[in-house]
C-alpha cells in the first residue's frame, strides 16, 4: 500500500520517490543530549521533536529524517548553575555548519518544504537554526525552510519555552511515560533551576492529559501552516 509519509532512512529509493512526488516535505527533528534533572531522560528534546514530527508527517505527509542529537548552549554551560554531567555539547559553529549542509542537500534532493523542529531552546542554538532558515529562504525563494520550536505556535498559557518543567515533562509523559520519574523530585520545597535543573513551571503536577492537549493543538496549528505552505510552494 502506498503511504503519504515515511521514515527516510527506512525506505527504498522508489518508496521515497513515491512519497516525495505528492509531498516533497522533509522533517528534520533536531534535539539534544542534555541533563534534564532527575525526573526526565537526557534525550527529551530529541524524542519530543521526533514524535511531534512523526505526528505531523502522519497528518500532512512527507519524509521524516533521523533525529539529530547535536546541540550547543546546554544547561552544562548555563551561567550560575552547576550541572557538568549527562550533557554532550557541541560548538555553535558546528551546529550552523550541519544545518547548512542538511538544508543544501535536502534542496538538491528535491524537497520543496523543509521543516526543522527544534526540541532544544537554548540560545543562541535555536537562533542559529532560525538564521540558517532565513538565509536559505533568501537563497531559494521557490522553497520554504521553516525552523521553529513547538512553543512558537502555541499560546503561552499552554506552553512556553521551558527546561524539564511542566510543559516538557507533560509531553514526555504523553509520549514515553516509562522514561519519567516524578517521584525523584523533592516534595517538601520549591523546585529551582539551581537544585533541580528545571526552568519554568513546577513539573510535579505534569501529566499525560496536559501533554496530549499540547500535542493536539501543536498538530492542528502546524498542519494548518503546512497546508498553506503546500499551496504556495508545491
Ligand atoms: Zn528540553
Amino acid at each position: 500500500m502506498n503511504s503519504h509519509w515515511g521514515f527516510y532512512d527506512k525506505l527504498r529509493p522508489l518508496q521515497i520517490e513515491a512519497i516525495q512526488k505528492g509531498n516533497p516535505i522533509a522533517y528534520l527533528p533536531w534535539g539534544a543530549l542534555e541533563y534534564h534533572g532527575c525526573h526526565n531522560p537526557t534525550g527529551l528534546d530529541t524524542h519530543k521533536a521526533q514524535h511531534l514530527c512523526v505526528d505531523l508527517a502522519t497528518e500532512v505527509g512527507g519524509l521524516v529524517f533521523p533525529s539529530i542529537s547535536l546541540a550547543a548552549n546546554l544547561i552544562k554551560s548555563y551561567p550560575g548553575v552547576d550541572f557538568p554531567k549527562h550533557s554532550i555539547e557541541f560548538s555553535e559553529g558546528l551546529i550552523k555548519q550541519i544545518c547548512t549542509e542538511y538544508f543544501e542537500q535536502l534542496t538538491a534532493q528535491g524537497f520543496k518544504i523543509i521543516v526543522l523542529l527544534s526540541g532544544h531552546a537554548g540560545e543562541p542554538h535555536l537562533q542559529i537554526l532560525r538564521d540558517v532558515a532565513s538565509e536559505f529562504n533568501q537563497k531559494y525563494p521557490n522553497n520554504y525552510f521553516w525552523t521553529f520550536a513547538e512553543f512558537d505556535i502555541l499560546p503561552d498559557d499552554l506552553l512556553v519555552a521551558n527546561h524539564s518543567a511542566l510543559g516538557e515533562t507533560s509531553l514526555q509523559l504523553y509520549y514515553e511515560p516509562e522514561t519519567v520519574d516524578l517521584e525523584c523530585l523533592p516534595k517538601d520545597r520549591e523546585i529551582t533551576l539551581e537544585l533541580d535543573a528545571v526552568s519554568g513551571k513546577d513539573p510535579r503536577p505534569s501529566n499525560s492529559i496536559r501533554g496530549e492537549k499540547i500535542v493536539k493543538l501543536f498538530i492542528k496549528n502546524a498542519s494548518e501552516k503546512l497546508e498553506a505552505l503546500k499551496k504556495k510552494y508545491l
